[in-house]
Formats: C-alpha cells, structure tokens, sequence
C-alpha cells in the first residue's frame, strides 16, 4: 500500500470508530488534513464546533490563528499536516479524558508513521504530554517549553519536536499570539525545505 492508500485505510477506520462514546455526539470526526509529504506535523487537542461541522482540523478562530502564524513564516497551509489527539470533539468543547485518548491514540499514532515529519509541533498541554511521553521526553510547564527544539531519534530517523501554546489561547490572549509568532521563526529556521 502506498501512503495515500494507507491513509484513508485509517480515515475510513475513523469515520466507521466507535471505540470510545464520542461518537455518539459528534456531527463529523476530523481525521486531519494536509500534505502526506509533510516536513512538519501540527497536532492539536481535538475537533471544536466548527470542527465538528465541518469535518476539518483548525477551521475556527484557532484556525485562523494557525494560518496566520503560518503566513508569517511563509509556510501554505496546504505543505503541512494537521491533526489532533482526539478525531472526535467532547461534548461543550471539555477536555479529552484519558479512556478517550487511549481509545483514539492508534491512529495519531499511525498518521506520524505515515507522514515520518521532520518537525512534529504538538499544541497546548495535552497534544505535548502525549508527544513528550511517547517520545521518552521529560514534560514540565508550557510556559517553559514553548518554542524550544528537542531532538529524538525515531523508527524513520531524528526528528526535532517544537512544542507550541495553542492558537486557541492566542484568540484571547494578544501575548500569547506574539509569542507564538516568536515560536514560529523558530519553525522557519529548522532545517526544513518548504521555508
Ligand atoms: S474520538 Fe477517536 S476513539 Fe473515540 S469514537 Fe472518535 S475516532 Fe473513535
């Protein structure tokens, strides 16, 4: 199977998923959407409401934070991956629990085999506790972490892991959005070939 193939293999397994109950109250999952050649993976908590509606990753006010802060660097949205930890939104936009992420997590998981980036940027607090404990990485506070590189070896080569504050923080928060917009020259100085 080649990688577009292997792809909706999962997308198709996602849209049939009923391993944890969110998907009784979803409208659409989002399984993520981007290159599949990506060089740099942004993943995300899970769907919001206009996520859910549409069936696209980061398509609200968060979203537009994202593309934004990807123009700034000069990066098409259409050169990167999206994804999030869970493919389903949590009823009133709460926090995945970890029944939930356990149950979703095989197909993150899958989606990173797939892409193999050379940059995955997980944003807010749980996509990075996920992406530091699957990686051995030690996790401490955002705050401290943000914008920092760390460098791991994996099945499909070393990779660098960019953790980032959520663009969602940024639509209320005007500090933030400048950090972020910091945190994304870093982006643009790793060794990527699409900057
Ligand atoms: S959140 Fe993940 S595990 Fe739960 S139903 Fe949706 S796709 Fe399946």
């Amino acid at each position: 199977m080649n990688k577009e193939e292997e792809m909706q293999r999962i997308i198709s397994r996602i849209k049939d998923c009923r391993k944890c109950d969110l998907w009784k109250s979803r409208l659409n999952p989002v399984p993520g959407e981007g290159s599949l050649d990506a060089e740099i993976l942004f993943i995300g908590e899970a769907p919001g409401y206009n996520e859910d509606k549409q069936g696209r990753p980061f398509v609200g006010r968060a979203g537009k934070i994202l593309d934004e802060l990807l123009e700034s660097i000069g990066i098409d949205r259409s050169k990167v991956y999206i994804a999030n930890i869970l493919k389903c939104r949590p009823p009133d936009n709460r926090d995945p629990d970890v029944d939930e992420i356990n149950a979703c997590i095989e197909y993150l998981d899958r989606q990173i085999e797939i892409i193999q980036p050379k940059i995955i940027s997980p944003l807010g607090r749980f996509a990075c506790e996920y992406i530091f404990k699957k990686y051995g990485l030690k996790y401490d506070k955002i705050s401290k972490m943000h914008g920092k590189i760390f460098k791991v070896n994996t099945l499909f080569g070393s990779i660098s892991i960019i953790p980032l504050y959520h663009p969602a923080v940024a639509t209320y928060n005007p500090m933030i959005k400048n950090q972020l917009l910091e945190d994304f020259k870093t982006i643009k100085t790793s060794e990527l070939n699409i900057c």
